[in-house]
């Protein structure tokens, strides 16, 4: 061990070591020793203090002690798991020899060691790491001068995407594809894309900018695909070329051991799914909801699959919703293909929630992690795929996306998947172990060496078996027994009370001594020894013999990963369909129209979320939404007291678009929607308000994204502009905004306020009208009746609220005269021509008694007699 001062020479093992934790860079190391991952100095302290596991030390360096600390291997995924969620990577470091090989190097030779592996946030594929129902994404970004692109994968299913994209626009599209880990380009002191991922919490790993050549980037491409160019894929841009290379690049420095089988990338175009921001995403709470978790959402609430397939592939659709007409259609018609088939709908629910799920299962045995149970994954997958493959084979012929899906279930355009079944069925025990080292997995009859193996095993166990009857007479020892233990193998045992005759002649003769505890004593015989080695071997070589059946196997399906991943997508495409039909059945969905141009046309529309939700008992009131007319986009304008529905009716067409686009059915009893290509919702962000951001920049910031991006195909839906400051310069910039989104952006949009003096507006812009959300008072109380009519809302409802609420007569009374005065002053916007920088709220105001009672007070300097009968006098004029 290494002693004394700094200048010593380390031990060689601590030699390998520290070189092997310079290769780890920033990931903690996993260093293998035996049957335990060892770590050292600050991993180990960091390591120690993240797992909650005892910090020892090994030994000494530089005089110091060296900090240690070691998981067992056989447990390590949950520590693994742990120190990851905590956003650490950790390279593995594995004995990548045996070390009997190593011994004959010299006596004191060192086992090879290697990292084979670093697990990083975006890299992982064990199930025990992985949430089912949610993609794993990792996306690599690359920021040239020219412009930026995004590229990502999902390690499971092998897809690689890659999209260019405005700088700025960088973090809206990572929102859309919600990384597990983003790999982007080292800069001093961080860029501000790290930070901002930072502090959404997603994990970013800064790598050196050489990851980030585009040349070394296509070529990395070319290297992975085997093409000597890239044409047959499509154009790649400059900063497509880096970030697809920084991707596959990064792949090659944590995934060592074995490189990831790719699909051919697809080039995003621009434009071909629905654009929605950051905060539009997180305002309608689409795959999550404000907290974070999935119920709330509006994916949790359509959710109908029952696999694990199925609900990542729902994840997408929602999260990402098409502006192709025709794929859309394509969508709908397997939704109302499972609609109109109840019969097969819920038999491949029936058989596809106890499928396994086939895309990770193949990712690992792709990637050199996969254990028995992953082919049997792909065994039980696949004879799912054939039951589903029959039940598509029905009377109504099913629409295209189903008739390619049952064509791919079977693998039907090359030999089908028999053979690959017939072997992984007749290879395969019931009952298997995780890992291929623990043996045991292969079925009898399967391989007739490894039939021979065992039953010289057995055998030999049987002999055993049968030695201990006679051992027991020739030692007089009723008690003793034959057992076994995986470090001295097979021994007698007999009490320490019994072990003294053994110990003598003659019998020690017969039965040599291996080992004394306190309360027992082991011994072992020639015949006992050389059936334990006989056993040993046997069981060596079957282990060996099932090894390599295990690879044999493992290349087979490896050999149809395209097929089989065809088959995965496959099973997820009607897990999802099947389970949108049920929704729509459960729900009354209907099937929107869709159509190019500007209509928006919703009849008894429902927000799924808010429904869901109600407590039993309450209905939910539909309500129509028209945005269109004669051909032209239309706005409304909401109003209504607080707790209305107002914002309930603004998301829920949103939420209704973006189901429509997906190719879901959309809860209501018709919808017409002419395709949006950007959806921008600012609802609900009171929540933000709370959270103490600096809101009123904050919202102008995000207005004046809207204002400069939403098109004449575009959907707005705000809530409250302007609200964040003070009333005139709300109002203004409220009244601007909308005059602008009405005569140049020329979008379909929905605007709730509480600046009744906007309802003004309808009466200039001729597309703009007047909705409110009703309410009524009865027998004292005020019902809500959510429901929206023509026309805008009774301003007087605010107090009529008040004075339920139970406010002084005199306070009620008071306020209706202040409103009444207010309202007379704030008429005059009327008049302003459109673009007008801000409304002039002057009308010269009558002289107000109470202005005049108050102007010139100091109230610092009044004494509180004189505080006294002011107030006095102010209860008078009151
Ligand atoms: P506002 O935005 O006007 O303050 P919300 O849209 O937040 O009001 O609605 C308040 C509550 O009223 C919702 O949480 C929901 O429980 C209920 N609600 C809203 N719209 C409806 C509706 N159409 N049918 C039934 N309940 C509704």
């Amino acid at each position: 061990e290494e002693a004394g001062k700094g200048t010593t020479p380390l031990t060689p093992m601590m030699a390998q070591y520290h070189a092997l934790r310079r290769e780890a860079g920033s990931a903690l190391l996993f260093y293998r020793m035996g049957d335990f991952y060892e770590l050292f100095h600050e991993d180990a302290v960091l390591a120690a203090h993240c797992l909650g596991i005892t910090l020892t030390r090994r030994g000494q360096q530089g005089g110091e002690d060296v900090p240690m600390c070691g998981v067992p291997v056989h447990a390590y995924e949950g520590y693994l798991a742990k120190l990851i969620r905590a956003g650490h990577s950790v390279a593995v470091c594995e004995q990548t020899e045996d070390p009997a090989e190593a011994k004959k190097r010299g006596s004191k030779a060192l086992v090879r060691r290697e990292i084979v592996r670093v697990v990083t946030p975006g890299t992982l594929t064990e199930d025990t790491l992985l949430d089912a129902r949610a993609h794993n994404h990792l996306a690599a970004v690359a920021i040239l001068p020219g412009g930026g692109a995004v590229a990502h994968t999902d390690l499971s299913t092998g897809d690689l995407f890659v999209q260019d994209a405005e700088e700025e626009a960088v973090g809206d599209l990572l929102a859309a594809i919600g990384p597990a880990e983003v790999v982007l380009k080292q800069t001093d002191g961080g860029s501000a894309l790290e930070k901002q991922l930072g502090q959404r919490g997603v994990p970013v790993t800064p790598c050196h900018g050489s990851l980030f050549d585009s040349q070394r980037g296509e070529r990395r491409l070319k290297e992975a695909f085997g093409t000597s160019t890239l044409d047959g894929f499509g154009s790649f841009s400059r900063a497509g070329l880096a970030a697809l290379g920084a991707l596959l690049g990064y792949l090659d420095l944590t995934q060592v051991e074995e490189r990831p089988r790719f699909k051919p990338p697809i080039i995003a175009a621009p434009g071909s799914i629905m654009a929605i921001d950051q905060v539009t995403r997180a305002s309608l709470e689409l795959t999550a909801a404000r907290d974070g978790g999935r119920a709330g959402s509006l994916l949790h609430a359509v959710d109908r699959t029952v696999s694990a397939g199925g609900g990542r592939l729902l994840s997408r659709w929602i999260g990402a919703p098409l502006t192709d007409r025709a794929a859309i259609k394509d969508r709908q018609d397997t939704v109302e293909w499972f609609l109109g088939e109840r019969d097969a709908r819920a038999a491949a629910s029936d058989r596809l929630s106890g499928a396994p799920d086939l895309a990770r299962a193949l990712s690992r045995l792709e990637l050199g992690r996969g254990g028995p149970r992953d082919l049997a994954a792909v065994r039980d997958a696949l004879m799912a795929a054939r039951d589903l493959a029959d039940l598509l084979r029905s009377d109504a012929p099913p629409p295209k996306l189903l008739t390619e899906g049952a064509r791919r279930l079977e693998a039907a355009d090359s030999e089908g998947f028999s053979d690959l079944l017939g072997t992984l069925g007749a290879a395969l025990k019931a009952d298997l172990p995780l890992l291929p080292r623990d043996g045991g997995f292969i079925a009898e009859g399967f391989d007739p060496a490894l039939d021979e193996a065992r039953s010289l095993r057995d055998d030999a166990r049987r002999i055993i078996a049968r030695l201990e009857a006679g051992y027991r007479d020739r030692a007089g020892v009723k008690s003793l027994k034959i057992k076994h233990s995986r470090v001295l193998g097979y021994f007698i045992e007999v009490t320490a009370a019994n072990a003294g005759a053994m110990m003598a002649p003659p019998l020690s003769e017969e039965f040599r001594h291996r080992q004394t505890l306190a309360s027992a004593v082991r011994f072992t015989t020639h015949e006992l020894a050389e059936l334990d080695a006989k056993i040993v071997r046997a069981g060596d070589q079957a282990l060996a013999l099932e090894l390599a059946t295990f690879a044999r196997l493992t290349g087979s399906v490896k050999a149809r990963t395209d097929d089989l991943r065809a088959c995965a997508d496959a099973l997820a495409l009607c897990d999802v369909a099947a389970g949108l039909a049920t929704l729509a059945e459960e729900k009354n969905h209907v099937r929107p129209v869709i159509e190019e141009g500007v209509a928006f046309e919703i009849e008894g529309g429902r927000h799924p979320v808010v429904e869901a939700s109600l407590p039993a008992g309450a209905r939910f009131v539909p309500n129509d939404c028209r945005l269109d007319q004669e051909g032209e986009a239309r706005m409304l304008l909401v109003t209504g007291p607080n707790m209305a529905g107002k914002s309930t009716f603004l998301r829920q067409n949103a939420l209704i678009a973006v189901l429509a686009q997906a190719g879901a059915f959309v809860p209501a009893a018709s919808a017409r929607i002419g395709i949006v290509d950007r959806l921008f919702s600012r609802v609900g962000a009171s929540d933000d308000l709370a959270a103490g951001r600096s809101t009123f920049m904050v919202e102008m910031v995000e207005t004046a994204l809207i204002l400069n991006q939403a098109t004449d195909r575009s959907l707005v839906v705000l809530d409250e502009v302007g609200r964040g400051t003070a009333t005139f310069d709300g109002l203004s910039i409220a009244w601007a905004a909308l005059e602008h989104l009405h005569e140049a952006s020329r979008c379909r949009g929905l605007f709730a306020t509480h600046y009744h003096e906007l309802t003004k507006l309808s009466e200039t812009l001729p597309r703009l009208a007047n909705v409110s959300v009703a309410v009524r008072e009865w027998e004292g109380e005020v019902v809500f009746l959510h429901e929206v009519r023509e026309g805008p809302a009774d301003k007087s409802y605010g107090i009529a609220v008040a004075r339920l609420a139970g406010l002084p007569r005199g306070v009620v009374r008071r306020a209706e005269t202040v409103l009444r005065r207010l309202e007379r002053e704030r008429e005059a916007p009327e008049d302003l021509p459109l673009f007008a920088a801000a409304p002039a709220p002057h009308a010269e105001p009558e002289p107000d008694p109470l202005r005049g009672l108050l102007t010139g007070v100091d109230p610092d300097a009044m004494s509180p007699r004189e505080a006294h009968d002011l107030l006095y006098r102010l209860t008078d004029i009151v």
